[in-house]
């Protein structure tokens, strides 16, 4: 089967011939790759500055992003039957018996940093005509979610803050009545995501989704497909080239919360010293490797205390989240038809990923699919089950 792969050592990017991964563990299943999303991480692991090939191997095989039909099941396996849609996680626990997260099945909270993530560190990923994993770690997906589930993942980043700072927000100013249904936790609330890409969007809809006013800054000048659907959400745009951080905080009032999502630190930094009182800061966004900025820590230090701040940092995600994630998905698409059928911006043979990744972005998301190659040399085809299916 074809996979696309990094290979650290000779600094390459390329589609290479694998055997078909088969079942060891009863509970495992084969999953066929429908859709694998590309993102930034993507990027950064093609640039090789990023992640890390299985122990032993010389390569990896990218791809985390991800939505599979599952085509084989062990004899073990209780939730899951060929013809289901899935979307698998992405992190895998640690080893180590003390620590508390990945022996508890939170390892998108692992202690120890010995995780491994598929298709970004010491585990072959998703972008392949096939994988094999176990039933635990698959996210059942609705029939009808099959054009866009592949987004179910990134949004995971925007759920799990979200899933936080209502926690949050229930024990602390506005303190939220544990009873208010989601779509009204943010009502009367400000908030303010940095970036437009995939991450920032998804983030935003998910605020403007949660009832937040949601405001949306970046350097992108109109006109941009990005910020059309930005409007499309009925959330504001403001372009940092037209207006600077203290301009926004006196056109906002005051920012309760800010979403971080573009993983540059200077910008990140500038951010912090707008947010309101009681506000919740979330960062998001990974930073590679960036200059050394001035930075008045004091006052920083000053702010957050004086004005009860929070600033907290969110990884990865679990299966709650990717619950929550298919059903905003679901909401999203009930919300706004037009916005979400731009999400996508095309799908692409595996010989295009290399230069989609390490390109200018185009669209939204970018998505690889084996759909699109010649005949199939292993597994045969598999058409997807019937809509709906069992929720775990
Ligand atoms: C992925 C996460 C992963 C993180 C850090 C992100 O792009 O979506 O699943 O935990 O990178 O490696």
């Amino acid at each position: 089967m074809k996979a696309v792969a990094v290979l650290p050592g000779s600094h390459e990017v390329k589609v290479i011939e694998q055997e078909v991964p088969r079942l060891c563990e009863p509970d495992q299943v084969t999953m066929r790759m429908l859709d694998i999303g590309i993102c930034g991480t993507d990027k950064e692991i093609c640039s090789f500055e990023y992640g890390t090939p299985p122990p032993g191997d010389d390569h990896l095989v990218i791809g985390h992003e991800s939505l599979a039909e599952i085509v084989q099941v062990g004899p073990a396996v209780e939730h899951f039957q060929p013809g289901d849609l899935v979307v698998p996680s992405v992190r895998r626990p640690c080893p180590h018996p003390g620590c508390l997260s990945c022996r508890s099945e939170h390892q998108d909270y692992c202690y120890t940093g010995d995780f491994s993530e598929r298709g970004i560190k010491e585990a072959h990923g998703y972008m392949a005509e096939y994988a094999v994993d176990h039933e635990r770690y698959m996210n059942l997906v609705p029939a009808d979610l099959r054009e866009i589930a592949v987004l179910a993942e990134p949004l995971t980043i925007a759920e799990k803050a979200l899933a936080q700072i209502f926690w949050m927000m229930q024990n602390r100013p506005p303190w939220l009545d544990p009873q208010t249904p989601r779509q009204e936790s943010g009502r009367g609330l400000s908030a303010l995501v940095l970036g437009i890409g995939p991450v920032g969007l998804l983030g935003a809809m998910t605020l403007a989704t949660a009832g937040f006013t949601t405001y949306v800054y970046s350097r992108e000048l109109p006109p941009n497909p990005r910020i059309d659907l930005v409007a499309g959400i009925g959330a504001t745009y403001v372009s940092s080239q037209s207006a600077a951080f203290g301009d926004l905080a006196a056109q906002i009032g005051n920012i309760d919360l800010v979403y971080e999502a573009v993983g540059h630190s200077h910008f990140a930094l500038q951010a912090l010293q707008v947010l309101g009182t009681n506000g919740i800061f979330v960062l998001t966004g990974v930073p590679g490797l960036q200059a050394f900025i001035e930075a008045d820590p004091a006052r920083l230090m000053r702010d957050m205390v004086l004005k009860n701040q929070v600033l907290l940092g969110t990884v990865n995600a679990g299966p709650e989240d990717f619950a929550a994630s298919l059903r905003d998905l679901d909401s999203f698409r009930q919300r706004w038809p037009a916005v979400v059928s731009t999400l996508i911006a095309g799908r692409y043979p595996a010989e295009q990923a290399a230069e989609l990744i390490l390109g200018r972005p185009t669209g939204i998301k970018s998505v690889i699919t084996f759909e699109l190659a010649g005949p199939r040399r292993s597994g045969g085809r598999h058409r997807p089950g019937p809509a709906g299916g069992r929720r775990r």
